[in-house]
């Protein structure tokens, strides 16, 4: 295996909340297992390209947000300490419904009712 793709044995615990737990060149590079709310960087800490990590629904999929501000849509994200992406993270495919936010190493779900009774603009009676 490439030494860039190496995880730390100690990332591997199930104690930490997200964070990053590799920085590897290529996005080919991205180890095939991921600690659990491990996260991996494609490119320099500096200049990352992708972030790539576990869908947390646990169903086995990856995901993989462009972080290049070059590129449209890009995220943001931490490269230290607890993980913070923005904006929120969405799988539109029908298989894969997931939206979230992940923030200061947790994740939080955003589920479509929330969403639709956050966004109606609901005007105050006054009066009568
Ligand atoms: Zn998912």
């Amino acid at each position: 295996m490439d030494d860039l793709t190496k995880i730390p044995l100690w990332e591997w615990l199930p104690i930490f909340g997200w964070r990053i737990v590799a920085v590897v060149d290529a996005a080919d590079n991205v180890p095939q297992r991921l600690p659990r709310n491990g996260a991996v960087l494609v490119g320099s800490p500096t200049r990352p390209k992708w972030i790539a990590f576990d869908c947390p629904c646990r169903r086995g999929h990856r995901i993989l947000l462009n972080t290049d501000k070059g590129r449209f849509p890009y995220w943001t994200t931490t490269v230290q300490g607890p993980l913070t992406i923005s904006p929120s993270i969405a799988c539109d495919d029908p298989v894969w419904r997931c939206h979230y936010l992940v923030r200061n190493g947790r994740v939080r779900w955003i589920h479509e009712r929330d969403q639709a009774s956050s966004s109606v603009y609901q005007p105050k009676r006054s009066g009568r």
